[in-house]
């Protein structure tokens, strides 16, 4: 009778836990975004796997545990797989691979095997279709069987070929795994706020989203990648045994292939390496996971086969997970250095991506309001790395029982009681009081911060001893302290003084751009900091820019540019800007600007560049042209002069080819340059 009650119980939370998997998995496979954390996903997965082992008659066909990702949208045509597109068994830990490997050996008859590990990128999978060589379609992998048709937006991603190099097969399926640089995402997210939109949750979701566009041109503008790793069907068959050779052969075709990879014949030193990337993910400049750990031998693979969804040769190795669920305890609010009014979450404590969390971002009210996030609510927190840690939103279906109040910002300045403001259709708060000693805490602390002019010593708490006894009221105050000032401030030590006063010495040897970005100029984050230190010779330069002259730069939007035209027009600031300057501070950058003085030899000439140049990398390239004198423009139009392309050119080269633009290579751009110099 007992374990009758017990397979009623075991049924009903299976129907339970289906709901809610389908659910989660629509969310995250076709709305590209998730409501819960993958950990809470996996968790839920692992409960319904654990009940079908107990009772497989309560497997159904249709059950999250037999199904890869999610059936494809109908908003695009259907694609066609020709082999299946499967998934991976995850494995938590050095344990679990360990039994892993035990039961692979035991499969094996004993044999010994080699390993491929390579890094679980985390955005998503897709399927490329090459004919003789050439790219015909792609698709997403949907169900494993039909995915979603993405061919145009395909196209659009850079490192995708549509020739490949050597083209032995008639019919060749790539799998690999289209993802974002965390760089173009933040790039990506600076231009949604100047523009004034909302910013996107992370990298995964926003390559996932951008995959998934119903125009091409909104794919292109995201800067996605692509890495291949996998072979689908191939006709004739590819001339290789391992995975390894797989791999090697995919680079030789021009297909990228994430170097990381590692080939291992001892499994501990397997366990090893897939440990210590997780740690080492943070370094990273895109998201990984897990690491994916495949046996070599596809004659061994073959052997193994499959089981359900997944090979049994293989297994994602998953990192410990970067979120996590708690409960939000209130929210406060601190001042930052422009004064704004920045919400922030007081959470349980829980740990994420390694460490106790407490305290979590909450951006602004707008997203506040947006999610619906309330004190008293089960949120999920994010920590990447090094990243502040966030509030990615609340659990709405674990709020329950009492009623939790919707949040308000407070009319008052926490820190010195004057208002709080807001501009209409602006997202964030400010306080009225542009001497509020909390906000000049922030400004001088940010000044001294590492990316800005990097100050060793000048932390959080000597910035506020600071301000509180009247020693500085701004960044330009810093370049007067003395060592018997500082010797004043409690808990200041004579060595712990003269680094202090050293490392201030050393900073006004700066580069420009770093000034630019530590000034706090509203919208000026790095890279747009870096931008103007590109265009600028000096401060001077930059403070008489006009809005036009600024919105005339690539990159820079009419909101970055009054920001900045707003800062120079400010005579406290411009006090300021005399005081480092007076201290000797560097002013003056590698910007060119040089219209004005002497022509360069490419004067008056729009380039525009596409594909991988044979030397130069992108940057090099358009620092050559800039040199020279010449423009650099990220589309081709009717006034591009030339368009420089290497080799997987993107759909620029078609429209150059459309207007009769002339297409050179790098070797006649470096020409062009040159014989103009010399002529001069
Ligand atoms: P998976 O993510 O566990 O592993 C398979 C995927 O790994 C492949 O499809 C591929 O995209 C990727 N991959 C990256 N690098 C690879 C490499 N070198 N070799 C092979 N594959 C590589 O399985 P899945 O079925 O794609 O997704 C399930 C996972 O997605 C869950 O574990 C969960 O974390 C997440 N998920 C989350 C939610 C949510 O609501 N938060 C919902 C559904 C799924």
């Amino acid at each position: 009778m007992e374990a009758v009650d017990d397979k009623q119980q075991a049924g009903a939370r299976a129907r339970e836990l289906s709901v809610l998997l389908h659910r989660y998995s629509h969310e995250y496979y076709i709305e590209d975004a998730p409501s819960v954390s993958d950990a809470d996903y996996d968790g839920l997965m692992r409960e319904l796997q654990r009940i079908e082992e107990r009772f497989p008659e309560l497997r159904r066909a249709d059950s999250p545990t037999q199904r890869v990702g999610a059936a494809p949208s109908a908003a695009f045509a259907p694609y066609h797989h020709v082999a299946p597109m499967l998934s991976l068994s995850n494995a938590f830990g050095g344990d679990e691979l360990r039994a892993w490997h035990a039961r692979i050996k035991r499969l094996l008859d004993g044999a010994d095997a080699s390993f491929v590990a390579e890094l679980k990128i985390d955005g998503l999978a897709i399927s490329l279709k090459y004919e003789d060589g050439a790219f015909v379609a792609g698709g997403t992998r949907g169900d494993g069987v039909i995915g979603e048709d993405v061919s145009p937006n395909l196209r659009t991603i850079g490192s995708i070929p549509l020739r490949l190099r050597s083209a032995a097969s008639r019919l060749l399926e790539v799998r690999g795994e289209v993802y974002m640089r965390r760089s173009d995402f933040e790039i990506l997210n600076e231009r949604r706020t100047a523009e004034g939109k909302p910013n996107f949750a992370n990298p995964r979701n926003s390559a996932a989203g951008g995959v998934r566009q119903l125009d091409p041109r909104e794919t292109a503008r995201r800067g996605l990648r692509f890495f291949a790793y996998a072979l689908g069907a191939c006709e004739p068959a590819l001339p290789v045994k391992t995975q390894w050779e797989l791999l090697s052969s995919f680079a030789a075709m021009g297909l990228p292939v994430n170097r990381e990879a590692r080939r291992f014949d001892d499994f501990d030193e397997l366990v090893e390496f897939c440990e210590s990337w997780s740690d080492k993910r943070a370094q990273l400049d895109f998201g990984i996971d897990g690491v994916v750990i495949k046996i070599d031998s596809l004659e061994q693979q073959r052997r193994l086969g499959f089981i359900g969804k997944d090979p049994r040769w293989a297994v994602a190795f998953k990192f410990p997970p970067e979120e996590a669920v708690t409960q939000l305890r209130s929210i406060e609010v601190n001042v930052g250095r422009t004064g704004s009014v920045n919400p922030y979450a007081v959470l349980e404590p829980v740990a994420v991506g390694g460490v106790t969390v407490a305290t979590a971002s909450l951006h602004n009210a707008d997203f506040i309001k947006a999610k619906d996030i309330r004190a008293g609510d089960f949120v999920v927190v994010r920590r990447a790395g090094e990243v502040i840690p966030e509030v990615v939103g609340p659990l709405l279906e674990r709020r329950t029982g009492k009623r939790l109040r919707r949040y308000e910002l407070p009319a008052r300045c926490p820190a010195c009681g004057a208002g709080v403001y807001r501009a209409q259709g602006e997202a964030v708060a400010y306080c009225e009081n542009a001497a509020c000693p909390a906000q000049r805490k922030e400004r001088l602390h940010h000044f001294a911060s590492r990316g800005a002019m990097d100050i060793e010593g000048l932390g959080d708490r000597l910035c506020e001893a600071l301000v509180d006894a009247g020693l500085v009221s701004d960044v330009g105050d810093i370049y007067a302290l003395t060592a018997q000032t500082l010797r004043a401030l409690p808990r200041m030590g004579d060595k712990l003084t003269s680094n202090i006063v050293s490392n201030i010495a050393a900073s006004k040897g700066r580069p420009f751009e770093r000034l630019l970005y530590a000034l706090g100029i509203r919208f000026v984050g790095g890279q747009t900091a870096a931008l103007l230190g590109l265009e600028f010779p000096d401060i001077d330069a930059l403070a008489i820019a006009t809005q036009a002259d600024l919105i005339r730069i690539e990159q820079i939007g009419p909101k970055v540019a009054a920001g900045i035209v707003q800062f120079f027009a400010e005579p406290q600031n411009l006090t300021i800007i005399e005081k480092l300057r007076v201290a000797g501070v560097n002013m003056r950058g590698a910007g060119r600007q040089r219209k004005a003085e002497a022509p360069g030899p490419l004067s008056g000439k729009t380039f525009v560049l596409t594909g991988t140049l044979a030397d130069l990398s992108r940057d090099e390239a358009a620092a050559l042209i800039k040199n020279a004198g010449g423009k650099v423009s990220g589309s081709v139009s009717k006034k591009t002069d030339y368009l420089v392309a290497g080799s997987e050119p993107g759909t620029k080269l078609r429209k150059a080819e459309e207007l009769s633009v002339p297409v050179i290579d790098e070797a006649k751009l470096r020409d062009l340059a040159q014989a103009a110099t010399q002529q001069e």
